[in-house]
């Protein structure tokens, strides 16, 4: 450990961001006990699970009678987004603790590349923000996740191949219709997409009924028809 580091330690001991309590120093972001106890929703085990037939129902009711059969999308979270593990995303949407969301998007990508998928991961793409949210913010919460998502699985983070065109109103209070039309047609893709055969993962950090990530996949696939896309976020809120 740098002496920086004891020093600061010292002076500002660094806390577990789900309990508060002081943290040990071998412990880093939660305490073992937190650690222990994270809610996995063990998603990436199988490829069918709750968030993946969420997000898959909001594929076939946007396809015409006459669309040709779509391969299953594969979605994953890492944990479920409740109790006081509701404050590590907080911690990285509001708080900007990037060390937390890479090390979170670490942990998420060692699951994803133990589950394996058929097409390996392209590129890492995390949802965008508007360039207004984003100076305002100064980050992007999905990209901090994404960097760890994408050391972990060993594939390039890509964060010029998708746009936030169009600023949107908070999604909280709205139901799954509102959130749809919220953030319909509020991406664009650019650039130009990565040759086939291409699979990327878009990340976002909460899944709640899955409209922003399928805003985003229709604007990719609107460009690149032949792209595979998977989805995953560090918590699902059902
Ligand atoms: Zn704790």
């Amino acid at each position: 450990m740098a002496v920086f580091e004891v020093v600061r330690d010292l002076l500002i001991p660094a806390r577990c961001v789900c309990c508060g309590e002081r943290l040990l120093r071998n412990e880093r972001h939660l305490c073992l006990s937190c650690l222990a106890d994270i809610p996995f929703t063990y998603f990436w085990t199988t490829p069918h699970n709750k968030m993946a037939d969420a997000f898959n129902s909001l594929i076939q009711k946007a396809l015409p009678d006459d669309a040709p059969y779509q391969p299953y999308s594969r979605a994953t979270a890492l944990f479920y987004y409740q109790g006081e593990y509701e404050s590590l995303t907080k911690a990285v949407k509001y708080g900007g603790n990037s060390g937390l969301g890479e090390w979170l998007g670490r942990q998420l990508g060692a699951r994803l590349a133990e589950a394996g998928f058929q097409t390996p991961v392209t590129a890492v793409v995390p949802v965008p923000l508007h360039w207004r949210r984003r100076w305002k913010r100064g980050y992007n919460q999905a990209e901090l996740i994404a960097r760890g998502v994408s050391a972990a699985l060993d594939a390039p983070l890509r964060t010029d191949l998708l746009r936030k065109a169009r600023a949107t109103g908070s999604q909280t209070a709205l139901s799954q219709e509102e959130r749809l039309a919220n953030v319909a047609r509020a991406f664009r893709a650019v650039g130009q997409p990565p040759a086939a055969p291409c699979h990327i993962l878009l990340i976002d950090d909460v899944f709640t009924t899955g409209a922003t990530l399928f805003a985003a996949r229709q604007a990719l696939l609107a460009a690149a028809p032949n792209l595979t896309i998977s989805v995953a976020t560090l918590a699902y809120a059902p």
